[in-house]
């Protein structure tokens, strides 16, 4: 069977807070392999994110594996919440750069992922399980894609155990991108990011942001749909779900979910695979 995970971030209210509540509860009986909880740049949801951690490990029995970016951060920063987070019992992380937030000046004491995950490396040995994100479609601010691709195995040569990818919706771009970072040597796990489509003008804000595609036959059939909700949402749980089969036969070690907090869009996946 497919491992697979589920990606929440950090409520802050108590009505975001009943809804991830819920959300969890609904998702669960699908025995993800772990749980990931994001974390705002710049330390913006630092509180937020350890407390949704300690919910999810302790409350809910979930392995949960917080992200750590460490675009601002200092050492002693850092090296304090490594600390909480082993004492909370958690053993896995997803190790990322991040962005610098608007107004903030400083990098902080790491420039890229790879510098994080030397430093946890160095501070905790062999503790957790390191994840750090990749790109099929190449990040943004890279060159270009053969010096993405070497920076992402920088971050696997420091001491990560693993990868899951950037949202795509175009299968071949990711095998490429697994077969071109074998052939350069990486050989950890490279689980591909699903992101489902609840609301596509969301979508495409965030896809503009992060610089992944949406082809344009499914941006022109979505944009077809209109305000139909439940077309929108049939229609790409089908597309979405046959991605995964596709990447499922092709031999992805995994799927990890972007559920941005919501149960069903990934249960109609789910439900579909
Ligand atoms: P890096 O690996 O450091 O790469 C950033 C850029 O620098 C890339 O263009 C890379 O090619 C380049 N680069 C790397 N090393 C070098 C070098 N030595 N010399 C020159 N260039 C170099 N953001 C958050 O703020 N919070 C989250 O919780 C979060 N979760 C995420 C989860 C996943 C699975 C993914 C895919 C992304 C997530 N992000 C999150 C977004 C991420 O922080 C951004 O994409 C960020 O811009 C890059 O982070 P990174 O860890 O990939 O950075």
């Amino acid at each position: 069977m497919t491992a697979i995970s589920f990606e929440f971030f950090p409520p802050k209210t108590d009505e975001q807070r009943d809804g991830l509540e819920r959300t969890v509860r609904a998702l669960k009986p699908r025995m993800p392999e772990y749980v990931s909880m994001t974390f705002g740049a710049g330390g913006s949801t630092l509180s937020y994110t350890v407390d949704a951690v300690r919910n999810l490990h302790g409350a809910h029995g979930l392995d949960a594996a917080p992200h750590l970016s460490c675009m601002g951060g200092t050492r002693e920063e850092i090296r304090a919440l490594l600390d909480d987070y082993r004492a909370l019992g958690v053993h896995r992380i997803v190790a990322l750069r991040g962005d610098l937030p608007s107004g903030m000046a400083s990098f902080g004491d790491f420039r890229y992922a790879s510098d994080l995950v030397a430093f946890i490396r160095a501070e905790t040995g062999a503790h957790f399980h390191i994840e750090v994100a990749c790109y099929p479609e190449v990040h943004p601010q890279a060159e270009d894609a053969q010096a993405d691709l070497v920076h992402f195995k920088r971050k696997v040569d420091a001491g990560a155990n693993g990868a899951i990818t950037q949202y795509f919706y175009n299968a071949d771009g990711y095998f490429r991108f697994v077969d071109a970072a074998r052939r350069l040597g990486v050989d950890a796990p490279i689980v591909p990011g699903v992101m489902p489509i609840a609301n596509f003008s969301q979508l495409k804000r965030f896809s503009e942001m992060c610089g992944a595609e949406i082809p344009r036959w499914l941006s022109r059939r979505l944009g077809a749909f209109g305000d139909d909700v439940d077309a929108i949402r049939e229609f790409s749980a089908d597309v979405v779900a046959a991605l995964c089969r596709q990447l499922v036969a092709g031999g992805a070690p995994g799927l990890h979910f972007y559920t941005l907090n919501r149960a069903k869009p990934t249960e109609a996946i789910l439900e579909r695979l």
